[in-house]
């Protein structure tokens, strides 16, 4: 008999079916793609045995979070690739600034501020993993370090207003284009929280990229599942509750949009309110290029990170982020660029190789972000256009019917506001429940919210064993001897 279903197959889906089969429960997945993975998939695009990474290209959060320390990817087979500089940001006339893992190094080429830098960050480091657990918790439980989390909210209230207390705009750039990854208003308390999070960890637990591409985390994953007997369905998109049958726990890897369309009917009307005002935020619009060599950054210290922030100046990023907070197209947005190959050589196959880049743009912004992304990147990189060999965009508004999680472009799957990212998607003390018994939510909708950490499925999958099986420990999740099957 199954135990539990879940509906999507994202990091989240994956880490809740994870910790449930872990637990003793027979899981059965649901995905509507022909593949696992939602956010970490990796395929051949163009007519080349090049892969590129659809959606998550760059991994902090898979090394750093709670759920993948347990599940180790690494004693798993998947390597996970640091680069020297995690993350580079070009300026005006081919100057450029750069995180280093080593934050001496990085704060030896910030002038003044280089001191100004190191007493930001070095505490964060000393204490990453408490920083890190409570950034990525439920954000109601009482912290556990609450000397790492004075330090952080220290920090977090002096980046959230727009005195900064940078003066070079090397170091004001650099934090910026951190602070940009909220993809909303600059600065605010939430901008301000993701760059503590994101730049600390390039000192300490980096930011890697899979050998391979993201999709070896998704296998890993999936493997886990059916080694511990679950079973994964794909192509098959649930379209009602009603087609689980009788099964006693639902977890839904969706978001407030799609958990209407799949039970809205059977919702209290109260509750269908709060998801209807749940805010969605700005878009990405992804542009994804097979090319001849790497790209021909300006600076060669670009050349070597594995993210670059392509944007200019602090008050330039600034405008941008706020006029697509507005709705206001731009033609000069704000970009992640990565160049995988540059981090994984395996990921180049005879000289050709993928980029993979993002512009933030309005939600729902219908226009074709390949022209936009490639003028910008040529901005910084001149001789970037030679390179191209063929080209695929996807626009805001595509992203929703590749993932209904998306929508109008918003990979956050949220608005990240302060408000929101505490009461995501609705105010409940436990975010992962529903007014439906049995029926938890575990996407990136519920708390902490984006990116591949999968903490929002392990949380919910946990809340799901402590109310319906009373199991308040939580799984072992490490690599070990499966279950004997008879
Ligand atoms: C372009 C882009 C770049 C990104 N870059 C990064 C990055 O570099 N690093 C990082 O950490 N994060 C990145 N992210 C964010 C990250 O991918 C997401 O935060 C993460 O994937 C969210 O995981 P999830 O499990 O909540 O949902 P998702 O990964 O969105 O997965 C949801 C899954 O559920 C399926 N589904 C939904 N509804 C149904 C249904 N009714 N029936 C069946 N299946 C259904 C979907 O098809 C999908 O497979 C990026 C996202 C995008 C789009």
């Amino acid at each position: 008999m199954t135990d539990a279903a879940i509906v999507g197959t994202g990091p989240n889906g994956l880490a809740a079916a994870v910790t449930l089969a872990r637990a003793g429960l027979d899981v059965v997945l649901y995905e509507k793609a022909d593949t696992v993975g939602g956010g970490l998939r990796t395929v051949a695009l163009f007519d080349s045995e090049v892969r590129h990474d659809v959606c998550s290209a760059v991994h902090p959060m898979a090394v750093a979070s709670p759920f993948f320390r347990a599940f180790d990817l690494a004693s798993r087979g998947v390597n996970l690739l640091q680069p020297d500089i995690p993350y580079a940001h070009p300026l005006a006339g081919g100057h450029a600034v750069a995180a280093w893992r080593d934050i001496t190094r990085t704060a030896a080429h910030l002038g003044v501020d280089g001191p100004r830098w190191e007493r930001l960050m070095g505490p964060l480091v000393a204490r990453s993993r408490s920083v890190v657990d409570l950034l990525l918790s439920d954000l109601r439980s009482v912290p556990r370090d609450p000397v790492a989390a004075a330090w952080l909210a220290s920090r977090v209230l002096a980046h959230a207003t727009p005195r900064s207390p940078f003066v070079t705009p090397e170091a004001r750039a650099l934090l910026t284009g951190v602070a940009a990854h909220a993809v909303g208003k600059l600065p605010s308390l939430a901008s301000a929280a993701v760059a503590m999070l994101l730049a600390h960890t390039a000192h300490s637990t980096g930011w890697p990229l899979p050998e391979g591409g993201s999709d070896r985390i998704a296998a890993a994953l999936a493997d886990d599942i059916t080694a511990h007997g679950g079973v994964l369905h794909t192509g098959h998109h649930v379209r009602d509750l009603a087609e689980l049958g009788d099964v006693p726990l639902v977890l839904l890897d969706v978001g407030p949009k799609e958990f209407l369309a799949l039970a809205g009917h059977r919702l209290p009307a109260r509750y269908r309110r709060a998801l209807r005002r749940y805010r969605y935020g700005p878009g990405a619009a992804k542009a994804d290029f097979l090319v001849s060599g790497p790209v021909p950054w300006a600076s060669p210290l670009v050349g070597r990170a594995g993210t670059v922030h392509v944007g200019g100046s602090h008050a330039d990023i600034a405008r941008q982020e706020s006029g697509v907070a507005q709705g206001k197209p731009g033609s000069a947005p704000f970009l992640l660029v990565v160049d995988p190959a540059v981090t994984d050589p395996s990921r180049a196959v005879d000289g050709r190789r993928p980029v993979w880049a993002y512009a933030h743009v309005p939600h729902g912004d219908t226009r074709d972000p390949v022209e936009l992304i490639r003028r910008r990147v040529e901005e910084y990189a001149p001789g970037f256009t030679d390179t191209i060999l063929a080209s695929h965009g996807r626009p805001a508004a595509g992203f929703e019917a590749y993932n209904p999680n998306y929508v109008g472009g918003d990979i956050a799957a949220g608005a990240l506001t302060v408000r929101q990212s505490l009461l995501r998607p609705t105010a409940r003390w436990d975010p992962y429940t529903t007014p439906l018994p049995g029926v938890y939510l575990c996407s990136a909708a519920t708390p902490p919210g984006p990116s591949v950490h999968g903490m929002c499925g392990h949380l919910a999958a946990l809340s799901a064993l402590r109310r319906h099986h009373g199991i308040r420990e939580t799984p072992d999740l490490s690599p070990r001897p499966v279950r004997a099957f008879p």
